[in-house]
C-alpha cells in the first residue's frame, strides 16, 4: 500500500515514529493507502522549518507571495481531475461533487487570499490636535491549521490560504481520516515555487500530532474546524498559554419554511441542503421546521424526493449519495436513527445501512432518513448527527419557529424560505446564528464572515475577518 509522507522544510519525509496506520476507501470499506502516525517530533522539525523560513516569507512583498499563491491556485485547476479522484476515493463523496465544488473551491481559495492581500489597508485614526494613530498589521509567526474530514481540501486551504497570505508560516494537519489531497498538495506548492519551510504539513492523529500543534509553545495562533468537543479541548490547552484561536465547530442547523414559500424552488433546495454530501457539511440543515398549512404537502414531497437519492458507487456519473466517511461514522448516524424510534420518531423513508452490489458491497453507505413526530427538544433533535438524517415537525406561528430553531447550543447556519421579505428580515434578525440564508442555502461569497455563535465556534473566517486573525495589529501614535 502506498505510504503517504509529511511534507516539512519542503521534503517529502517519513514520520519520525516510522509508524503508520491504514486509510480507508469508505466506498468498499477497505484500506487503501497508510498515514503516518506523526508526533511532536515531526511538529517540532515543521515548526523549525517554519521559522527559518518566516523571516523571508513574511518580508516578501505582498505581490510576489499573491503571485506564488495564483500559481498554486492554476496548478490545482490543471489537477483537477486526479485531485477530485483522489478526493472521492479517501471520502466517499460523490467524484461529480469532488469535481465541482471541492477541488475547484480548493483553487478559488488560494486565488481569492493571493489577490485579497493586494487589497488589505489598515487603518489611521486622526485625532483633534493633528496627532495620528496609524496600526500596523504583522504577521503572527507560525500558526497551526488543523482541519476537517468532510471538505477536506476545500477546507484545510480555506485556513492555509489567509495564513500565508499575511505573511504566516503554517504547520497544518489535514483530518487523518482524509489525508490523501493534502499529500498531493504539497506536491503542487513545490511545482509553484512555494519557498521550503513556509508551509509544512504534518499527518496523523488528532491525539498525536493535532495535540502537540496546539501545545507547541512556539505555534502563535490555531485555526481549528472540526468538533464541538475537540473545539473545547483545543481551548483548554491553547487558552492558557494566550494562543489567538478561531474555532469552526458543530452545528444543529433549521430550515424554517413558511406556507407562503416559492414552493417548488423550496422543496428542490431543502432536499439539496439536507443530503448535500450525504449531509456531511457543517451547513446541512438537519431539523426542518414547516408552517403547519403547508406541513403534510411539504412532507410527502420531500420524502417523495428524497427516496430517489440513491446511494451509489461514488465513482458513477449518476450517484446523488456517496459513502459515509467512515464505519465508526456510519454507526454512530444509525446509533441515532434506533434513538429517534426510542424518542417515538416515525421513520418515514431510509433509517438503514444501504447495501450495494458489485465493487461497493461492503462500502459504508446509508439510506437518505427522514423522521417526523419529535419534539424539538428530545436529543435526536438536540445533538449533532452529521449525516444523511434530517427531522421534520410542524410549527403554528413565527414565534414558535423561532423558538425551535434557538433552542439549540449551536449556532452556525439557518436557512428560511418566505415569500414575506418584512417576515424573512425579522426572523433573520432573531436567528441564533452566525450565518443565515433567506430563500437560498449555501451560496457563498468568501468575503462574508463565516463561522457559528453558541457552541459552533469562536470568531469568523473569510475575507477580512480571516486576514484580521492571521495578523496582530500594532497601534503606533504619532504626536505632530
Ligand atoms: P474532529 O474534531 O474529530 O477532528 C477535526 C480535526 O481535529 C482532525 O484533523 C483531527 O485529527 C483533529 N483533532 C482531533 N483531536 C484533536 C486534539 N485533541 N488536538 C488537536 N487536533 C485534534 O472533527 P471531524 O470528525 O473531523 O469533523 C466533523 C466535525 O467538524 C463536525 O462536528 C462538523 O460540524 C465540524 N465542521 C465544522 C465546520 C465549520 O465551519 N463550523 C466545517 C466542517 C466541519
Amino acid at each position: 500500500m502506498e505510504k503517504l509522507k509529511n511534507y516539512i522544510g519542503g521534503k517529502m519525509l517519513a514520520p519520525r515514529s516510522r509508524s503508520y496506520f491504514n486509510n480507508y476507501e469508505p466506498a468498499i470499506g477497505r484500506p487503501y493507502s497508510l498515514v503516518p502516525d506523526s508526533d511532536a517530533r515531526d511538529v517540532q522539525a515543521a515548526v523549525e522549518a517554519a521559522q527559518s523560513a518566516f523571516p523571508a516569507w513574511s518580508a516578501m512583498p505582498a505581490e510576489e507571495r499573491g503571485a506564488i499563491m495564483m500559481r498554486i491556485a492554476a496548478i490545482v485547476r490543471e489537477r483537477l481531475e486526479p485531485l477530485a479522484r483522489a478526493e472521492s476515493r479517501d471520502n466517499g463523496k460523490p467524484l461529480w461533487l469532488a469535481r465541482s465544488v471541492d477541488i475547484p473551491r480548493a483553487a478559488t481559495n488560494f486565488h481569492f487570499f493571493g489577490t485579497a492581500i493586494q487589497h488589505f489597508a489598515s487603518e489611521a485614526h486622526p485625532m483633534a490636535d493633528g496627532s495620528v494613530n496609524y496600526t500596523l498589521r504583522k504577521p503572527l509567526g507560525v500558526v497551526g491549521c488543523i482541519s476537517p474530514w468532510n471538505l477536506p481540501l476545500y477546507l484545510f486551504t480555506w485556513k492555509v490560504a489567509p495564513a500565508l497570505a499575511t505573511g504566516n508560516c503554517v504547520v497544518a494537519k489535514p483530518s487523518e481520516i482524509t489525508p490523501k489531497t493534502a499529500y498531493l498538495f504539497a506536491d503542487i506548492c513545490r511545482k509553484a515555487g512555494l519557498p521550503p519551510g513556509v508551509l509544512n504539513i504534518v499527518q496523523g492523529s488528532g491525539a498525536g500530532a493535532g495535540a502537540a500543534i496546539v501545545e507547541h509553545p512556539e505555534i502563535e495562533a490555531i485555526s481549528f474546524t472540526g468538533g464541538t468537543a475537540t473545539g473545547q479541548q483545543i481551548a483548554r490547552t491553547a487558552a492558557p498559554m494566550f494562543k489567538k484561536l478561531s474555532l469552526e465547530l458543530g452545528g444543529k442547523n433549521p430550515t424554517i419554511v413558511f406556507a407562503d414559500c416559492d414552493y417548488e424552488k423550496t422543496i428542490e433546495e431543502t432536499v439539496r441542503a439536507s443530503f448535500a454530501n450525504q449531509g456531511e457539511i457543517c451547513l446541512c440543515g438537519s431539523r426542518i421546521y414547516v408552517e403547519r398549512a403547508l406541513y403534510d404537502r411539504y412532507r410527502d414531497d420531500f420524502v417523495r424526493r428524497v427516496k430517489k437519492l440513491k446511494p451509489g458507487d461514488p465513482a458513477a456519473k449518476n450517484s446523488r449519495q456517496g459513502a459515509l466517511v467512515s464505519e465508526a461514522h456510519l454507526n454512530k448516524v444509525l446509533s441515532y436513527v434506533d434513538l429517534a424510534r426510542d424518542e417515538g420518531g416515525r421513520i418515514l423513508t431510509g433509517g438503514k445501512r444501504a447495501r450495494l452490489r458489485g465493487r461497493c458491497k461492503d462500502g459504508w453507505f446509508m439510506q437518505p432518513t427522514v423522521i417526523e413526530g419529535l419534539d424539538y427538544s428530545c436529543r435526536t433533535n438536540q445533538e449533532e448527527i452529521f449525516g444523511p438524517v434530517v427531522t421534520l415537525q410542524p410549527f403554528d406561528s413565527e414565534e414558535e419557529a423561532l423558538r425551535y430553531a434557538n433552542g439549540t447550543v449551536y449556532g452556525l447556519a439557518a436557512s428560511v424560505w418566505t415569500n414575506d421579505i418584512k417576515r424573512a428580515h425579522r426572523v433573520a434578525d432573531r436567528l441564533q446564528s452566525g450565518i443565515v440564508w433567506l430563500n437560498c442555502w449555501m451560496l457563498r461569497d468568501l468575503r462574508t464572515p463565516f463561522g457559528g455563535m453558541k457552541d459552533s465556534g469562536v470568531g469568523r473566517e473569510g475575507g477580512l475577518e480571516a486576514l484580521r486573525f492571521f495578523t496582530e495589529p500594532k497601534n503606533v501614535c504619532v504626536k505632530l
